[in-house]
């Protein structure tokens, strides 16, 4: 149980409701910020404005996926009020206050450096990672199907990276009976996407590889479809970047070529908000429940 902690949950989409949602059934009490349109009632969590929080008594701020932009701003779909996250704010919770959040940028890390918090990318996690990919896969079919005239099944599927995405995007893909390739550099990924019964090739072949592509999906966050690489598509290629923003296609030379190429940054959230969701309050209450043992530890 989470009995005594106090939590600041600070906007957000769907996803934050799973995770307000586990918080509350253990007891913490949660400060709600940027959800005041929200219908649902929480036992346990208070609706409340930015300026009205005492962050002073704050055990833990749990921010959106993306944390903040790039001006501090944070994302706050139930709400029309503007919340900016400032280092006074973070200076104002207690030194043991931690900060979590799913990726992080230059402004988040610059104000929770400034007000010297501990501040927790819960994206960076190998576990959040992987269970993550499985909804993004779901989402990659969906695309696929949307924007195709052709079956998945017997296709040519072209995928970049063997990380905690490619590596599930692979899998599924080939059990859905699509000819799968897997671009990678390393020697060991290699041999693991032999292993897994997909093709593999060096990216360095790239070139060479992409020849019959009918779908291409990227999930390396570096200009790997370049516009030399691009050249060598065939014209019905569809491409599906995974890769967060900007994605390692260039999508200029792939909209002169004719060559549909999508972006397709957060499907987790979009494709299943619940699962999603679920996922981040697993890790989140295990995280909380650690820290809160540590601090009672501490106490003894
Ligand atoms: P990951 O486990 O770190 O995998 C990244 C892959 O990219 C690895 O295979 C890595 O290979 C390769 N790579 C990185 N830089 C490279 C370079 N310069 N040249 C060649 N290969 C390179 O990451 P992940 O968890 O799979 O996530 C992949 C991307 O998808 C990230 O950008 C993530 O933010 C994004 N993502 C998107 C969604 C969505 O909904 N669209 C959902 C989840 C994640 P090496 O091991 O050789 O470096």
């Amino acid at each position: 149980m989470l009995t005594g902690m106090q939590i600041a949950v600070i906007g957000g989409d769907a996803r934050q409701l799973e995770i307000i949602r586990r918080l509350t059934e253990l007891d913490a009490r949660l400060s709600l910020i940027g959800f005041e349109q929200l219908d649902h009632a929480f036992t346990g969590a208070v609706k409340e404005k930015l300026d009205e929080v005492d962050f002073s008594i704050m055990d833990a701020i749990i921010l959106p996926v993306p944390g903040t932009n790039l001006e501090g701003q944070v994302e706050t779909i139930f709400s029309n009020e503007k919340v900016i996250l400032t280092s006074d704010i973070l200076g104002k919770t207690p030194e043991h206050c931690s900060i979590y959040s799913g990726i992080t940028n230059a402004y988040l890390n610059e104000v929770t450096k400034e007000a010297n918090r501990t501040l927790i990318q819960l994206f960076e996690r190998d576990d959040v990672a992987i269970y993550n990919s499985i909804p993004t896969v779901e989402g990659t079919i969906m695309m696929a199907i949307q924007h195709t005239d052709f079956t998945i099944h017997g296709s040519n599927i072209a995928v970049l990276g063997l990380g905690r995405v490619g590596m599930s995007v692979a899998r599924t893909f080939h059990a859905l009976g699509a000819k799968v390739k897997v671009g990678a550099r390393k020697s060991e990924h290699l041999a693991r996407i032999t292993e897994m019964g997909v093709e593999p090739f060096h990216l360095s072949d790239i070139e060479k590889e992409v020849r019959e592509t009918d779908i291409l999906i990227n999930t390396i966050p570096y200009l790997i479809v370049s516009a030399s690489v691009l050249s060598k598509l065939p014209v019905h290629t569809l491409i599906i970047d995974l890769a967060s923003k900007p994605g390692g296609t260039d999508f200029r030379y792939a909209e002169k070529r004719g060559i549909k190429a999508l972006l397709a940054p957060g499907l987790p959230g979009i494709v299943a908000p619940k699962t999603a969701g679920q996922i981040l309050a697993n890790v989140m209450s295990q995280l909380l429940h650690e820290k809160l043992d540590n601090r009672k530890g501490n106490a003894q």
